[in-house]
């Protein structure tokens, strides 16, 4: 048997954080049954660290757990004690992001607004509609990041900025 899981139930922190997103930005999720876990690393999946992951319960899911779940949100325990607190809200953002219900009130999950590869942006620019929107939210972040005053940053944020920026 292993040491140590590799799943285990979500802490206050993260639940908290979710309640508050849920509350200031998605009020549609507020009569939602979402469970919350750790996963202890990152997963690599494609080339790239998953840092989370949203998925509808399946019956085995409600089953086990003996009461109604709609969505269960998996997130890098490693990730999440490293990150400053704006990218924690960020992920979990982006994870209810992906949970909704449809009209006849069935939990479904969305998938992302845009999804494409940098590489290809850079050669052909925004070719798809679909991806103007993405690239007007990233210029205006990218704005409110460039206004903030240097001298503030300390070295460590100053390092966060940059990571974001690549
Ligand atoms: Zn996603």
């Amino acid at each position: 048997m292993r040491e140590e899981p590799n799943i285990w139930n979500a802490t206050e922190d993260l639940r908290g954080t979710a309640a508050t997103l849920i509350r200031d930005h998605h009020k549609h999720l507020i009569p939602a049954h979402i469970e919350y876990l750790w996963r202890r690393k990152a997963r690599p999946i494609g080339g790239r660290f998953t840092l989370g992951s949203a998925k509808l319960a399946t019956e085995k899911d409600l089953a086990l757990a003996g009461r109604s779940i709609h969505f269960i949100i998996t997130v890098a325990a490693d990730f999440w004690k490293r990150a400053p607190e704006g990218k924690q809200v960020a992920l979990l953002d982006h994870e209810l992001s992906h949970c909704g219900f449809d009209y006849e009130g069935n939990p479904v999950l969305y998938a992302h607004d845009a999804e494409e590869f940098a590489s290809v942006i850079r050669r052909h620019g925004v070719w798809r509609e679909d991806l103007q929107p993405f690239v007007n939210a990233a210029k205006q972040l990218a704005l409110q990041f460039d206004a903030e005053p240097k001298e503030n940053l300390t070295d460590e944020r100053a390092a966060q900025k940059l990571e974001m920026v690549a």
